[in-house]
C-alpha cells in the first residue's frame, strides 16, 4: 500500500463496525478522502481526537481502493473556540457541509481546501452575520457561478435593480423581474461580498439586509447544490 501525506480539514466522520470510524477529509492535493481510523472508539485515542469535523490536521494515510486508512495524524489546529458558541459552530458545520457537497471524491481541488481553511479562521476570529453567507457567494463564485450583481440578467440596465433569481443567476430590474424582491441594502452588500469589498461587507452589524443576504445565499448554494447532484447522477448512474 502507498504512503501519502496530506494537509486538509476533517468535514465529517460517522462509525464503522465496533472501534473504528470514517473520516470524510478535504485535503490540499487528493481532493475529498474517505478514510478508516482504526480503534479510535475503543481506548481514549489521541488520533479520534485530532479527528473531530472543522479539526485541521497533517495527515498520513494509506491509499486503498474504496478507503484508505489513516496512519498518523498531526494536529494544525483546533477548532475548539468554535464548540463554545453554538452560533459560530452551526455556521462552520455549514461551511463543511457546502464543501463536501461540491468536492468530489479524490478530485484534487485545492481551492476548496483553501477558502474552508479560509473561512474557518476568519470565523473564529470575526463576528459577522455576513460571514457563512460571504462563504456560500464565494464558493458559488469558485465554482464558475458567480451571479451577476451590477446589471440585470435580464436587460442588463444598472438601474431600478429589485430583485434577484437564483435559476438565471442574478439581479434583475423591474421589468425583467422573476425571482424574489431584494431592497438596496442587500444589493449593496451582494456587490460588496463579490466586488473584491469582502471586509467592508463583513464589518456590517446584523440587520434585516443581513439576514435577507443569508437566505438568498443559502438558496443559491442549495440550487446550485441539487443541480450539480442531478448532473452527477446523469453522467454517472452509478453514484
Ligand atoms: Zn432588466
Amino acid at each position: 500500500m502507498s504512503l501519502y501525506r496530506d494537509k486538509g480539514v476533517v468535514l465529517r466522520s460517522y462509525k464503522l463496525g465496533e472501534s473504528d470510524r470514517i473520516v470524510v477529509i478535504m485535503t490540499e492535493n487528493f481532493g475529498k478522502v474517505r478514510a478508516v481510523a482504526k480503534g479510535v472508539r475503543k481506548t481514549k485515542s489521541k488520533i479520534g481526537a485530532r479527528l473531530e469535523p472543522m479539526s485541521h490536521v497533517d495527515i498520513q494515510l494509506y491509499r486503498g481502493r474504496e478507503l484508505d486508512t489513516v496512519s498518523q495524524v498531526e494536529s494544525m489546529g483546533s477548532a475548539a473556540r468554535l464548540h463554545n458558541n453554538l452560533e459560530k459552530l452551526s455556521q462552520g458545520m455549514s461551511m463543511l457541509e457546502a464543501v463536501d457537497m461540491i468536492a468530489e471524491d479524490r478530485q484534487p481541488s485545492a481551492h476548496l481546501y483553501r477558502m474552508l481553511v479560509g473561512g474557518l479562521t476568519a470565523l473564529m476570529e470575526q463576528d459577522s452575520p455576513v460571514m457563512l453567507p460571504a462563504f456560500y457567494w464565494k464558493l458559488l463564485a469558485a465554482e464558475g457561478v458567480r451571479p451577476q450583481v451590477r446589471n440585470c440578467i435580464g436587460c442588463n440596465t444598472e438601474e431600478g435593480l429589485v430583485a434577484f433569481d437564483v435559476v438565471g443567476g442574478g439581479v434583475q430590474c423591474r421589468n425583467c423581474r422573476t425571482g424574489v424582491s431584494i431592497s438596496e441594502p442587500v444589493l449593496l452588500l451582494l456587490q460588496q461580498v463579490l466586488g473584491g469589498m469582502l471586509i467592508t461587507a463583513l464589518a456590517q452589524s446584523e440587520s434585516s439586509a443581513s439576514f435577507e443576504l443569508a437566505q438568498l445565499a443559502t438558496q443559491a448554494m442549495e440550487h446550485h447544490i441539487e443541480r450539480r447532484l442531478r448532473s452527477v447522477a446523469m453522467f454517472n448512474p452509478r453514484h
